[in-house]
């Protein structure tokens, strides 16, 4: 999608310090990480939202965590634990409206999130 700042990534016209891609998904490291890891990702599809989601992307959406679970393993924070995140809506903080799973360790984590 045009003027899309994550399908630009998926395009690779933009760098990205990618850690996980497969046909469906591609995840890299956060810009501003909220935690020693700090991964985005996302689906390669266009969804703006969690809202935006429809029946047919039920298989896509588990993909965005089976690659949480390979990237926490590759990362070394699988077993000490993680936290998956996805913001839907401007109420929640999301600030990018191309849908996007964020993989949270290496520190405590704080519950409830502010
Ligand atoms: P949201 O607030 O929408 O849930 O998350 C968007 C995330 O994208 C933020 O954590 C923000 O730091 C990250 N982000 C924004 N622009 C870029 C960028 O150009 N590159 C990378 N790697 N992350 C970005
Ligand atoms: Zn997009």
């Amino acid at each position: 999608m045009d003027n899309c700042l994550f399908c630009k990534m998926v395009a690779g016209d933009i760098p990205a310090d990618v850690v996980y891609e497969n046909d469906d998904v591609l995840a890299f490291r956060d810009i501003n990480p909220q935690a020693p890891v700090h991964i985005l990702i996302i689906p390669k599809k266009h969804v703006a939202t969690l809202n935006d989601v429809v029946e047919e992307d039920a298989m896509l959406m588990g993909k965005l965590f089976l690659a949480a679970k390979e990237i926490a393993e590759a990362e070394g924070v699988a077993d000490e634990g993680y936290r998956t995140v996805v913001n839907c809506g401007a109420s929640a903080g999301q600030s990018v409206f191309h849908v996007h799973m964020h993989v949270l360790a290496g520190r405590p984590l704080q519950w409830p999130p502010g």
